[in-house]
């Protein structure tokens, strides 16, 4: 009998109150079942959302730096459980164990950031413009938050939005994917063990147009913070907008790859390949596009068809493996649609293509790294976001060429340039429309220490990581204390 796993509400594991529960499959082997969780309602919701409401009032009077103090220790045990995390994250969603440890990691690098925060969270002080009186501003929590989270980073994404949300003070919410709730568990598990306060975190399992929905629309949740889809962040943003909610979003990308004619191309084509076949192409900053000079297209994608027919595909368990499954079978289909597209739109398929499922891949949702070239700026495969390990390659004449091209999507979250001209890094760097750019680095690897987010379509503006994610979860409050004696009125008294 496969493992029942369940909701965390108030401090306490329970079954959705329907009793209903969803299955939870290993995407390399469809007979491997990791167990049945809790397929919750909107009830279950209303429990969550009252337990956060009840814990925020005394959460938010613990002092900043013990506050920072638990998260710290959360990142002591997930130092501690890391490996188990990892291999559970793997089974659960398919990427290899060394990209699953590479996720734990960043939780645990989350939590150490974030822990020392608590001693820093700096608000400002300013000279009042009138005698006597002192002016300052401080951050101050907001009060119920509703996470909301993708499959694609089980646990870096929920880490990096709901540490600074604990830091900040506020109760929280975790709805995570219904493709990756044991992560999410596990992750639940540690802040209990670490002695978060019963009703500070709760987690809800479900599908996202019911549980998300609820939470997003319930009045006592007063922020959303969204990582996934563009088309589900619209969906949410407009119910937050009726409300006057606040709502951070951060949404998918199109990432490119400029390769110049003086680019050191072993580099280039390594980190096309990283780029665009890690995690089988399902990252939100994956390289879907390489758009690279006329003088070294040719050899560049004979050295990529060349390395794409090596990547050694299979059980991400298997530490000899290079490339996992895809997460499901909609993304298998999905794929498979878009390179029909691909076809059909005229790019030429120069490698891969299909699913993959010979050998012990037969029961897994598995695809060849894909590699298209003479595609065309306009063409959907160059404009929408596939999500799978397909790359498309883009030729351009020019500096100028390869910026515009770069910048013709909906999209603006990831982007790199090789090049060993100075000067044209710097234009790059400053003419990007993106949220990222790297410069002889492909589009993967952030570091939790900066500002993770995007332009145009990737978001609304805000940004995850660094310290800009304090904005995100906390009110800022200016406060003037006049120690006068008497009114004195700004801008009045003190008139010329
Ligand atoms: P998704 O939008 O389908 O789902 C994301 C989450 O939203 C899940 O928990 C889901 O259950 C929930 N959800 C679905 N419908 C909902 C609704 N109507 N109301 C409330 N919640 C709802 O995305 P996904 O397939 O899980 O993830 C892939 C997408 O996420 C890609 O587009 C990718 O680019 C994006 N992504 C973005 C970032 C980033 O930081 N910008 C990071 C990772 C993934």
């Amino acid at each position: 009998m496969a493992d029942q796993f369940k909701n965390y509400l108030d401090g306490k594991w329970q079954a959705a109150r329907s009793a209903k529960a969803f299955e939870n499959r290993n995407p390399a082997n469809r007979d491997d079942l990791i167990g049945f969780f809790p397929a919750s309602d909107a009830t279950d919701v209303d429990q969550a959302v009252a337990a956060a409401k009840k814990a925020f009032p005394k959460w938010r009077l613990v002092p900043a730096p013990k506050r920072g103090e638990v998260i710290y220790r959360v990142g002591e045990l997930l130092r501690k459980y890391k490996e188990d995390i990892a291999r559970g994250m793997t089974r659960e969603m398919g990427k290899v164990l060394k990209e699953t440890r590479g996720d734990v990691q960043e939780g645990i690098d989350t939590a150490f950031y974030v822990g020392g925060e608590g001693r820093r969270l700096f608000g400002e002080t300013t000279p009042a413009e009138l005698p006597n009186k002192f002016a300052m501003s401080v951050r101050a929590p907001i009060g119920v938050c509703a996470l909301i989270t993708p499959w694609n980073f089980p646990m870096a994404i929920p880490t990096w939005k709901m540490f600074p949300a604990l830091l900040c003070g506020n109760a929280v919410v975790l709805k995570p994917a219904e493709d990756t709730p044991l992560t999410a568990v596990r992750l639940v598990e540690i802040l209990q063990e670490a002695g978060v306060p019963p009703g500070v975190v709760n987690l809800v399992h479900g599908r996202g147009e019911e549980v998300g929905a609820a939470l997003v629309r319930h009045g006592d949740v007063q922020l959303v913070s969204f990582t996934g889809s563009a088309a589900v962040g619209r969906e949410i943003a407009s119910v937050c907008g009726q409300q006057l909610k606040r709502v951070s979003l951060e949404l998918g990308g199109k990432n490119g790859q400029i390769v110049m004619e003086d680019a050191d191309l072993e580099l280039a084509v390594e980190g096309a390949l990283w780029g665009a076949f890690g995690t089988t192409g399902q990252r939100c900053t994956a390289t879907s596009r390489l758009i690279v000079h006329r003088d070294v297209a040719k050899k560049m994608s004979e050295m990529l068809v060349e390395r794409a027919k090596k990547i050694k595909i299979g059980d991400g368990l298997d530490e000899n493996i290079e490339m996992g499954p895809l997460i499901n079978q909609a993304a298998r289909e999905k794929v498979l649609k878009y390179i029909d597209i691909g076809k059909h739109e005229g790019a030429r398929l120069l490698t891969g293509g299909s699913t993959h499922e010979s050998g012990s891949c037969a029961r897994g949702y598995f695809f060849q790294p894909t590699i298209f070239d003479q595609v065309k700026p306009d063409m959907r495969i160059a404009q929408e976001e596939i999500f799978g390990p397909v790359l498309s390659i883009i030729e351009i004449k020019s500096f100028e060429d390869a910026i515009d091209v770069l910048n013709s999507t909906a999209y603006g979250l990831s982007s790199s340039i090789y090049t060993q001209d100075v000067g044209r890094a710097f234009r790059a760097m400053r003419d990007i429309a993106a949220g990222i750019t790297y410069v002889n680095g492909p589009t993967i690897g952030a570091e939790v220490h900066l500002p993770f987010g995007g332009v145009k379509d990737t978001g609304n503006g805000h940004r995850e990581a660094g310290t800009t994610v304090y904005d995100i979860f906390s009110e800022w409050k200016s406060i003037y204390v006049d120690y006068s004696g008497k009114l004195q009125k700004a801008q009045i008294d003190n008139a010329e």
